[in-house]
């Protein structure tokens, strides 16, 4: 009955995930709260695993996001589910560093990466460096001859597909920030100077075009494009490209209306592409990278709050004010995203009403959501605002000096904090 299959009603019409009644969660560890359920996020991971056994004969990794949330936990229950880790910045790799994440099935994304994070990236090992631009090309030889370290690369490819979503999350096209272009012989000129090159070993292409993207027809075609481009590189270099990242953006479902293609029809179709374009083109079968993140954490992850003020302005809407906001969920500011809202304690009512959610923060702009539909609503409430384990904790701030909430994980109906709440103290750690 809910968007995502953790969530579910009890005997005493409260909201559950992964079996545990959301209004106890609230009142043992407070609010706002992350919660997440492991099932959920395992289950995830082991989908994806599997669709690639399915119809890419297992030839691939699947490694998450881990910009969409990123902590030690995260880190040791990815690595239990046999994928590996996208990672945007140094934080990220000492995260998973000291969750004991292998660090040779990392990969290390970004378009500026400093001196400082390639050099701690060389140092503990991780295992593959995605090269975005020929400034970053030369500086990584540069710094890896001097630690006298071979790195494999990938180079970040702009495949010109224009996924259809929001503009700030549209990545694969021309005008773009990240990666190399393929038209202009900006990416042909990067392999060949790649070749001449002693401590950087190419090893494969990555393109990635956005994110929550709901049809499979971009990912067709970005496939295309890139298996093009690698015949291209055998026909004028001699190089055989082996490892071909697909990049991750699969949609999720955050309010009911939303219809993302199920994920195992995504390989089954791009599996098809790619073995019948290589064939075509008499290349090689590569080996294949996925990157998902928010479809792995995501759907795992509710935020509760507790409802303060109503403020019902006659004709106009119903401002209902929560406990949080834009600190521990900016992605209605930055994308006017949509979100399902359930009243915790009536989980199982049918819809009434349709309210504005409101942070508590000094801008105008501090919602969660528009014209929501929802349960009867009274101050004092817990609500539950769904589908927000991803970009949501790891998108937070301390904006208004407000500390970051804690996050709890569920499992098997029981709960644990694997993120502990900020304290008045934390936010003053820096200050001197
Ligand atoms: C953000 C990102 C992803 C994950 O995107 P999702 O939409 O969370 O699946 C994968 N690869 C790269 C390079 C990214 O920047």
């Amino acid at each position: 009955m809910f968007i995502s299959e953790c969530l579910s009603v009890n005997d005493k019409n409260h909201l559950t995930i992964g079996g545990v009644d959301t209004i106890e969660l609230a009142e043992k560890y407070g609010t706002p709260l992350y919660v997440m359920d492991e099932g959920q996020i395992r289950k995830n991971c082991r989908m994806f695993r599997h669709s690639i056994d399915s119809y890419y004969g297992g030839k691939g990794l699947v490694t998450y996001a881990s910009k969409a949330f990123s902590c030690k936990e995260m880190c040791r229950i990815v690595a239990e589910e046999g994928l590996g880790l996208d990672v945007v910045s140094a934080g990220e790799i000492y995260t998973a560093v000291q969750a004991g994440f292998p660090a040779d099935r990392m990969f290390f994304h970004g378009n500026n990466k400093t001196p400082q994070e390639i050099a701690y990236a060389l140092e503990t090992g991780v295992g593959r460096i995605v090269v975005d631009n020929l400034t970053e090309l030369e500086l990584l030889e540069k710094m890896a001859c001097a630690a006298e370290k071979t790195v494999k690369i990938l180079f970040r490819i702009k495949p010109g597909v224009d996924a259809h979503t929001h503009s700030f999350v549209r990545t694969g096209q021309i005008d773009s920030k990240f990666g190399l272009a393929l038209e202009t012989g900006e990416a042909m000129e990067a392999v060949k100077q790649a070749a001449k090159l002693k401590n950087v070993e190419l090893v494969g292409l990555h393109c990635h075009i956005g994110s929550q993207i709901f049809d499979i027809e971009p990912f067709e075609h970005a496939a295309e494009v890139m298996l093009n481009f690698i015949a291209q590189i055998k026909e004028e270099t001699g190089l055989t490209i082996q490892e071909l990242d697909l990049g991750g953006g699969f949609g999720i479902k955050y309010v009911p209306e939303n219809d993302p293609v199920p994920y195992d029809g995504y390989m089954e179709r791009v599996s098809e592409v790619v073995k019948k374009s290589c064939q075509k083109l008499g290349i090689e079968q590569p080996f294949i990278i996925i990157e998902p993140g928010r479809s792995i954490a995501g759907p795992a992850g509710i935020t509760l709050y507790k409802v303060g003020s109503i403020k019902n302005i006659p004709n106009v809407r119903t401002y209902v004010a929560i406990d949080g906001g834009m600190t521990d969920n900016p992605r209605y500011a930055l994308y006017q995203s949509e979100y399902e809202l359930v009243v915790a304690g009536r989980a199982g009512d049918a819809r009434t009403q349709s309210i504005t959610l409101a942070g508590k923060c000094c801008e105008s702009g501090d919602l969660i959501g528009k014209d929501m539909s929802t349960q009867e609503i009274q101050e004092g409430d817990i609500v539950a605002v769904l589908a927000t384990g991803a970009y949501n904790y790891s998108m937070a701030s301390n904006y208004n000096r407000i500390p970051r909430p804690a996050v709890v994980m569920v499992k098997d109906g029981a709960s644990r904090i694997i993120i502990k709440r900020e304290s008045l103290e934390d936010l003053i750690r820096n200050d001197i």
